[in-house]
């Protein structure tokens, strides 16, 4: 086993533009990185799917983005999804015919053009990535598999293997398929764990690794002792970005949590890929811009730099802070963010979102006050009587004072987004601005 850090960026999000992206990775390499996955999904426009892809890199930008990875010894690994989380594609009608069972995210492995369309895509990947050594194939959360009627039939004919003997026999046949072009596969391997089939993992090529990923508490999991006993090298997976239940109207994730998971996956002892989101799912609201995120990557790559990290103590009080997004308690964190020291751009730039998101996290909370508030006090006023002097001290931010605060948010963060050269303004900002309609 060699212990390299393994990074994974998430491309249906929020993408920076190819010059940004480059500096991103010389930052991700001084942070200690020295790989990393890059999940296309449907930012590239792929030739074996016309009429499908968002794209927001070209393949020539692609390409020079891995030469500036592999020159400052970064190794790129591509991602690309083989069977569940292809909402991208499959949302079009052009490619209704390969839905299972017409669900809009998963493929049906028994169309009779499913394997040879994704080992052509899988292809296609491959001459943008000559020099590289592993793929990715995802493979995670097929929650439909075997629905469908042809899928059923197959299921009955092997009530031994079950469901998971017709998603081993499509992902291990793609397995098998980059295998013969000399590449080590990675997959997921929640579908194990969560059909309680983790004894039928050892059917997959011995060159196949298996990805355990836990974005909750700290690792390793019941689970990773269980696909250890497949004989499959095991890797695990943190989440340095990815859901939780306030996604829809924050703009910062708690790091409390963030934190937790990627040290503890670090003190397992396996090979970790801590990864990072752009959406919940292909279908989803947009999750911040790496920038919000800056001090889990340092943590996550060097937890030793991160303890003496001077945001270390902040963050020790911005988790539990954000948790209770008490106003008062929020009010007094966005002076302090601004004051916090940086050491380089994307430092500074990741302050600026710190701010710019604790400033968000305020706006609604105020808003959930007046407007809650109003709906709590008018049943009140009924009962018992109603002091407007000492409601307003706490709860009552006039509507007109929270419209001119977000007017003024959404220029600084249209600034930030234009200032970093990330794609998808528009979307994030209507997004965030939505909730106060
Ligand atoms: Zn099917």
């Amino acid at each position: 086993m060699d212990n390299k850090n393994w990074l994974h960026l998430d491309f249906k999000g929020i993408v920076p533009s190819e010059r940004k992206i480059c500096e991103w990775l010389d930052f991700f390499r001084e942070c200690g990185f020295e790989r990393v996955i890059f999940e296309y999904d449907c930012r590239v426009q792929w030739d074996c799917w016309p009429n499908a892809a968002d794209p927001r890199l070209t393949k020539d930008e692609v390409r020079r983005i891995t030469a500036h990875a592999e020159g400052i010894g970064m190794e790129v690994i591509p991602l690309v999804q083989i069977h569940g989380h292809l909402d991208w594609l499959l949302k079009h009608e052009q490619y209704a015919h390969l839905r299972e069972n017409g669900f809009v995210n998963e493929l049906c492995p028994q169309h009779p053009d499913a394997s040879a369309l994704i080992m052509a895509w899988i292809d296609e990947v491959l001459e943008l990535h000559p020099n590289i050594h592993y793929i990715h194939l995802g493979a995670d959360e097929t929650w439909h598999l075997c629905t469908c009627e042809k899928c059923l039939e197959i299921v009955e004919r092997d009530p031994v293997r079950g469901k998971m003997g017709v998603y081993l026999d499509h992902v291990g046949g793609i397995c098998r398929h980059v295998i013969a072009r000399g590449l080590r596969p990675m997959i997921w391997a929640d579908m194990f764990c969560t059909e309680g089939r983790t004894d039928l993992a050892r059917e997959l090529p011995s060159e196949t690794i298996l990805v355990n990923w836990q974005y909750t508490g700290g690792g390793p999991y019941r689970t990773t002792a269980e696909l250890k006993t497949s004989g499959l090298e095991v890797y695990g997976a943190s989440a340095i970005q990815c859901a939780w239940y306030e996604h829809w109207w924050c703009a910062v994730n708690n790091p409390a949590m963030r934190l937790e998971n990627v040290l503890s996956w670090n003190q397992s002892g396996f090979n970790v890929i801590h990864t990072t989101w752009g959406r919940p799912g292909n279908l989803w609201n947009l999750y911040p811009a790496w920038h919000g995120s800056v001090g889990i990557f340092i943590a996550a790559a060097d937890p030793g730099r991160w303890s003496k990290h001077p945001w270390k103590p902040f963050f020790d009080r911005l988790g539990p802070a954000l948790l209770r997004s008490w106003p008062h308690e929020l009010k007094p964190l966005i002076e302090e963010v601004k004051t916090l020291p940086v050491s380089g751009s994307i430092e500074e730039e990741g302050r600026k979102w710190l701010e710019l998101g604790l400033r968000y996290q305020l706006m609604v909370k105020n808003y959930l006050g007046v407007e809650l508030g109003k709906k709590c006090m008018k049943v009140t006023r009924r009962y018992i009587g109603y002091d407007p002097a000492s409601y307003r001290k706490y709860y009552e931010t006039p509507l007109e004072v929270l419209a001119s605060e977000l007017a003024e948010w959404t220029v600084e963060m249209r600034e930030f987004f234009q200032r970093n050269e990330l794609s998808d303004m528009d979307e994030f900002v209507e997004e965030k601005a939505a909730i106060f309609g």
